[in-house]
């Protein structure tokens, strides 16, 4: 079995937690490319490594003196090498950092060298090889990233080498200017050389054993989701759920590698297993629930409308026109309801109104702002009757007004907007009764 594993910032953020990863990749032959992020927190108020380095190298482009602010950087490596009773330095490193810091380098050769660094700490701990990210992960002259290159890259690099750690977050130009993804993007590296490798099993070790039935700060101890397929794992994500970078995804699901989200301070948990597709039933007939506030409703009434040809698409085209993305459209026979941002619609309201006026002009507008959205996802639903009923029972009991259903046609999840207030009451009602009770 191969296996690539990534290690988050809070399992990397002290020589304590790099022991337990070291643990973690002996006690299986099978961990074998290594997949490191930049020390994150060791406590709730201490600042992430790759905060420290932005806020460094902004300094130095201010023309200000950096060196205070680099030794503190360099003491947070200096701690972990000690603490692992490491004969290494990071000396040389720093010196270099300071100069192409002073010499202008670029952010995100400075962000960079958050992992770059931990990536050398790590090989060293592991005694085995360092590949430089620079080297095999591969951005284009306009910045974007190029997948196919990095895929030969990568694979031709670790053809010969067994087991090796490969830095997350960045890459570089073919003239060795540094990129990085967007924040959280060790996850992405780890799932480009899982790719590479033809990996088994792409482990993400983190600070959690795995995604959760329900928000934690809304439902006390939630149970953690087993296994989730990635479909559901989009419809939760786009709900606000996240542990795992979006973009991670797409080059393991394209090879049909499973993702295995593991927590490193409880390595004794399975975790969550993201897989293509499965027969494997979950426990309760939903996967999980998430939710998200902020969204406004827009619904345009007008008499006859069912039967007025281009009605939809003229009032689509003014949202477009605005650069207003629409998030759903639940309609009746003579009104059509339109979900927004609340915070993207805001700004153009008046003239988005106006717009709807001229185009179509409708009967009435009625606006409605403060709404949560709620998306109870599993693809248990399909084969269970009941489920919507569950739902609004649920609801009903807490006396919670829906005013709004979606039901997706692939039956996956079904959507339910209720008002703000209303907003974490309903996840728990819904909680309680599919996971809870399970009645
Ligand atoms: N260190 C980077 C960040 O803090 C990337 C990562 O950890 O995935 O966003």
């Amino acid at each position: 079995m191969k296996k690539v594993v990534k290690f988050g910032g809070s399992s990397l953020a002290s020589a304590e937690q790099f022991k337990k990863v070291g643990d973690i990749i002996r006690e299986d032959q099978g961990r074998r490319y290594v997949v490191p992020s930049a020390p994150g927190k060791r406590f709730s108020k201490d600042i992430k490594v790759t905060d420290m380095l932005y806020d460094c190298y902004e300094t130095a482009v201010e023309g200000k003196e950096i060196s205070d602010k680099l030794e503190k950087i360099q003491e947070r490596y200096q701690e972990i090498i000690d603490g692992l009773d490491l004969k290494f330095s990071l000396k040389d490193d720093f010196e270099l950092i300071e100069e192409n810091f002073r010499n202008g380098a670029g952010r995100d050769y400075a962000a960079s060298r958050g992992e770059f660094l931990n990536g050398k700490v790590m090989a060293a701990y592991l005694g085995i090889p360092f590949i430089d990210a620079a080297e095999v992960v591969r951005f284009d002259d306009d910045g974007t990233f190029n997948d196919a290159v990095t895929n030969e890259l990568i694979s031709e690099r670790l053809s010969d080498l067994d087991r090796a750690v490969i830095p997350g977050f960045y890459g570089a130009k073919e003239d060795g200017t540094v990129v990085t993804f967007s924040r959280g993007g060790s996850d992405i590296s780890g799932s480009l050389v899982a790719l590479a490798v033809h990996a088994d099993l792409y482990e993400n070790w983190t600070d959690v054993s795995g995604f959760l039935i329900a928000d934690p700060r809304i439902v006390r101890n939630s149970k953690s989701i087993e296994i989730i397929t990635y479909k559901e794992l989009r419809e939760l994500s786009y709900m606000g759920a996240s542990v795992l970078h979006e973009d991670a995804i797409f080059p393991v699901r394209k090879a049909g590698i499973p993702i295995n989200i593991r927590n490193t301070n409880a390595p004794q948990d399975k975790g969550t297993l993201i897989v293509e597709s499965t027969c494997r039933q979950s426990k309760y007939t939903i996967t999980g629930i998430a939710g998200t506030d902020g969204f406004a409703a827009i619904t345009i009434e007008k008499a006859m409308m069912n039967s007025e040809i281009g009605f939809c698409r003229k009032v689509l085209q003014v949202f477009e026109d605005n650069g207003v993305s629409i998030e759903h459209m639940p309609s009746g026979i003579d009104t059509m309801t339109i979900f927004v941002r609340k915070d993207a619609f805001e700004e153009k309201e008046q003239k988005i109104l106006s717009d709807i006026n001229r185009a179509v002009n409708p009967d009435h507008i009625e606006l409605e702002s403060d709404l949560a959205l709620i998306a109870i996802v599993g693809r248990g639903m399909k084969s269970t009757r009941g489920t919507a009923g569950r739902i609004f029972s649920a609801l009903a009991h807490a006396h919670i007004n829906v005013k709004m259903i979606d039901q997706g046609s692939s039956e996956l999840n079904i959507i339910v907007g209720v008002r703000h207030e209303d907003f974490k009451s309903a996840i728990r009602a819904l909680y309680e009764i599919f996971v809870v009770t399970q009645l």
